[in-house]
């Protein structure tokens, strides 16, 4: 195995996972770190990405699972190491991506790595350190609403600046423009004054088109550890192909294929996510939403949305997607991480629910909602497949007992809160069948 990549959420697993894929890297996602004894085969794999969900809470903890995702893959065999977080750099003055990023250069004895959450397809780009979502300034995007992290700085070297005990610096779009040769000595400057700084230095690095990450890949390849969003995937596997450290397969997106039922869970806030929910609901689809106020009153809310569900015949939205204002008002009445738990736990609920009526492919949007719902189907490890929108692939999975006596095949579609375009429900179900 070449590449390690530890994601600290699910949906951002899948999101790096079929960017290699689409490279030609026969890659699996694991759901969290396994056991020593879990048997993964993973002869004639070229990548495995660990899937955390360790973005939201925390730093200590979000350290401690990380630490234990980069021994696994080490164990494994792992030559260089990817740290995944969000391309909108999700995080908060606490972390979790100085913390961790801070840890992994510790534990890989390395004092220079860099930090790109650029991801061009999905409008996500970096100038002088600066990230913007499409022509907005990151802190005058939606993401400045977020429910759980939200975004009102875009200058990232400071962003970062607060989480890390490193000194953040810029590899700049003007250094790679001027090509690999250069930049690659622009990187190695850094490395060896970093060998000197304690603890070290991580550099935000520019980017604006997909050929700046193929710059930036053919430079950062050596490197023991990167920290990106997924964008820098598609650099990074292109170097290891060129160098023949990978031979790229044309097969690596194959998967199983199934007619079984189909829903929609969606429990994203993003912008991009309301739109894709009004689409579904103003196509006039079958469409349930999850009232917050009876979930804290301990309504059985998940049992009404599963009776419901029973009695329909077409393909369904069981939805907690709201607007910020309201999202707003309902955290200040009860708390933002708490409420996100009960509304995860429900979607969890929902969903084992919804294999036991027969539900066997699953469209997911929201991070943290893929997370709780992977989880409570106990799906342990997901083969990535062809993309339907930008870092959105179809994932394979199985689930078993105790949810059913024999083990089946299921498809996931995990999607992240700002990805797809306004049909992509419908689209996902259609591209698969
Ligand atoms: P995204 O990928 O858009 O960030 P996530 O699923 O990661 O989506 O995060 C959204 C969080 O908001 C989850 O914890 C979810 O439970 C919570 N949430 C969903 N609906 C609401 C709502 N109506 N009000 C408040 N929080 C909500």
């Amino acid at each position: 195995m070449m590449l390690g990549v530890i994601a600290d959420d699910h949906t951002g697993a899948t999101d790096v996972a079929s960017m290699l894929v689409r490279s030609g890297l026969r890659t699996v996602q694991i759901i969290g770190v396994p056991l020593a004894s879990a048997a993964i085969d993973l002869q004639e794999i070229d990548a495995v990405v660990v899937a955390l969900k360790s973005r939201n809470i925390d730093p200590a903890e979000a350290v401690e699972q990380s630490l234990d995702a980069l021994r696994w893959l080490q164990h494994q065999g792992a030559q260089r190491f990817y740290f995944k977080y969000c391309s909108t750099f999700d995080s908060t003055a606490k972390g979790n991506i100085g913390p961790v990023t801070d840890a992994l250069m510790l534990a890989l004895k390395t004092h220079y790595t860099i930090a790109c959450p650029a991801f061009p397809e999905n409008q996500r780009t970096i100038f002088k350190g600066h990230l913007f979502v499409g022509d907005q300034l990151l802190s005058d995007s939606g993401m400045r609403h977020h429910p759980l992290t939200p975004m009102t700085d875009a200058n990232l070297i400071r962003v970062l600046g607060a989480q890390t005990k490193c000194k953040v610096g810029l590899l700049s779009h003007t250094q790679a423009a001027q090509g690999v040769t250069s930049l690659r000595q622009v990187v190695q400057q850094r490395i060896a004054s970093a060998s000197s700084a304690t603890p070290g230095e991580i550099d935000i690095a520019d980017a604006v088109t997909n050929t700046d990450l193929m710059t930036l890949g053919e430079a950062l390849a050596d490197l023991p550890l990167v920290t990106a969003g997924s964008g820098l995937a598609l650099g990074l596997a292109a170097a290891y192909i060129q160098r023949g450290l990978v031979t790229a397969d044309v097969h690596a997106a194959q998967l199983p294929t199934t007619t079984a039922k189909a829903v929609v869970l969606s429990g994203s806030c993003s912008v991009a996510t309301n739109a894709q929910v009004k689409h579904w609901i103003n196509a006039g689809r079958a469409a349930m939403r999850i009232d917050p106020r009876r979930l804290v009153a301990n309504e059985p809310v998940a049992l009404q949305v599963l009776e419901w569900h029973a009695q329909q015949k077409d393909t369904c939205l069981i939805y907690a997607t709201s607007e910020p204002d309201e999202v707003a008002a309902l955290q200040t009445e009860f708390g933002a991480s708490a409420l996100g738990e009960k509304i995860e736990h429900c979607m969890a609920q929902i969903a084992s629910g919804l294999i036991k009526q027969g539900v066997r492919r699953f469209v997911v949007a929201g991070g943290e909602t893929s997370g709780a719902v992977v989880n409570s189907l106990g799906v342990q490890s997901l083969k990535i497949g062809a993309t339907i929108d930008p870092g959105v692939p179809w994932t394979a999975g199985s689930v078993s007992a105790p949810l059913i006596s024999a083990p089946e095949s299921i498809l996931l579609a995990l999607k992240s809160g700002n990805f797809g375009s306004e049909d992509f429900f419908s689209k996902a179900l259609a591209s698969v069948k």
